[in-house]
């Protein structure tokens, strides 16, 4: 199929088709090109490759087939001009730093972001000469206040891990390009399947890969998603010269990831949906934070802005970490993981573990409780899930 086939498909029928060029073999599956290099046909045509002159591959770093089509097929479903793939989530964020930052920039970022991410602003990008605020993700008014006249970039994660609180990506691009900054969204838990906020605005998005895009837990990668300019050119450019590339094997494993993610992600948010509601009746439970349940403080915004309301959620029990770490280590099923958007269930205590390193102050501030359970919905039959879980609310 030629692109313009394309043009006014589908979201099922872009993830299982764009990006896909048959080889003479005729394929019905995409190829894996493990290759470093090409070759020419004669000296004039790697003159050509290496000028620009002539479109094709020159060396795997910046070019390689598999990892094209997995561009291609994520580009054409956040409905962004291009994408850059690199190696995982941690280095497309860099990537984007590096390509569209410079020193004397500043930049705002949502408290509520990956832990990594603010180490990557505070311990290096700093380091450059980068300046980071950081603010409440849900406040409006603290970001129109953190923007100064050097703020180039405002950064964000929607829904929030582990408390899922959202925000308005609509109002926060208005409020960015009125002030002519650009508005990145890490779009990892929602993925393009539920959430699509080049559309609502936004100017940059990023992918953990690593996570809902490839969603079985194998391998780890990342992509920048955003117009010809900024990201072909900019991000491609620090790509190729840096060379925080994809593997063409995990491009074509996240490829087949994108076919079924549409399905995967509604059969995880129809799990999270239920597990929610059920938590919510259980006596030891305090509170359910689920972006899905009409309890949630910004409910009607998930309605508007995502199609799904995902399959993170996270709980306070009563009685504090004692109760929380009984809870896990009653469970017999679910993984004692931090990594999530897989098809496997994965339960962690924020506080101890992905939050543990903050103070105790911090930490009351993020409003990460002792209490506070998260999981990451799977696969698994729901009525199996309650089961393990019942075994630890059993306990307590
Ligand atoms: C995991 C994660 C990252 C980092 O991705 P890696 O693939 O582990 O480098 C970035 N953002 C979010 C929201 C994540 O969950």
């Amino acid at each position: 199929m030629t692109d313009d086939i394309f043009e006014d498909a589908e979201f099922e029928t872009l993830a299982v088709r764009a990006g896909q060029v048959r080889t003479n073999e005729g394929e019905q599956s995409e190829p894996i090109f493990p290759t470093s290099s090409y070759v020419f046909k004669n000296a004039a045509q790697a003159a050509a490759r290496f000028k620009g002159d002539e479109p094709g591959n020159i060396y795997s770093r910046f070019t390689n087939p598999t990892v094209r089509t997995f561009e291609q097929r994520l580009a054409a479903l956040e409905g962004g001009e291009s994408c850059v793939a690199t190696a995982s989530g941690m280095s497309a964020i860099l990537a984007t730093c590096m390509a569209l930052l410079k020193a004397g920039d500043h930049v705002v970022c949502s408290r509520a972001v990956f832990g990594t991410t603010v180490v990557l602003f505070n311990n290096y990008l700093m380091k450059f000469g980068i300046e980071v605020d950081f603010v409440d993700l849900t406040d409006l008014d603290g970001w129109q206040q953190a923007i100064r006249t050097n703020t180039k970039l405002l950064f964000v994660e929607t829904p929030s891990n582990p408390l899922t609180q959202l925000v308005d990506i609509q109002a926060l691009a208005e409020i960015a390009h009125n002030r002519n900054c650009l508005l990145v969204v890490d779009n990892c838990f929602c993925t393009p399947a539920l959430q699509q906020p080049l559309k609502l605005g936004a100017d940059v998005v990023i992918h953990s890969a690593t996570k809902y895009l490839d969603g079985q837990g194998r391998c780890v990668g990342g992509a920048v998603v955003g117009d010809a300019e900024r990201v072909g050119k900019d991000v491609y450019g620090f790509l190729r010269t840096a060379g925080p590339s994809m593997s063409p094997f995990n491009a074509w494993v996240f490829l087949k990831g994108l076919e079924t993610l549409k399905l995967r992600m509604h059969a995880h948010s129809d799990n999270a949906q239920a597990l929610a509601e059920w938590l919510e009746e259980q006596p030891q439970v305090e509170k359910v934070y689920y972006p899905g349940l009409a309890s949630h403080p910004q409910h009607d915004l998930s309605k508007r802005q995502q199609s799904r309301a995902g399959g993170l959620l996270s709980f306070v029990l009563k009685g504090g970490q004692a109760a929380a770490w009984k809870l896990i280590d009653a469970t017999q099923m679910v993984s004692i993981t931090a990594n999530l958007g897989d098809t496997k269930t994965t339960v962690t205590h924020p506080a101890t573990t992905t939050h543990g390193r903050l103070t105790d102050e911090q930490r009351a501030d993020a409003g990460i409780s002792d209490g506070l359970v998260r999981i990451a919905v799977g696969l698994e039959s729901i009525t199996d899930l309650k089961a393990d879980l019942t075994r630890g609310l059993e306990t307590l």
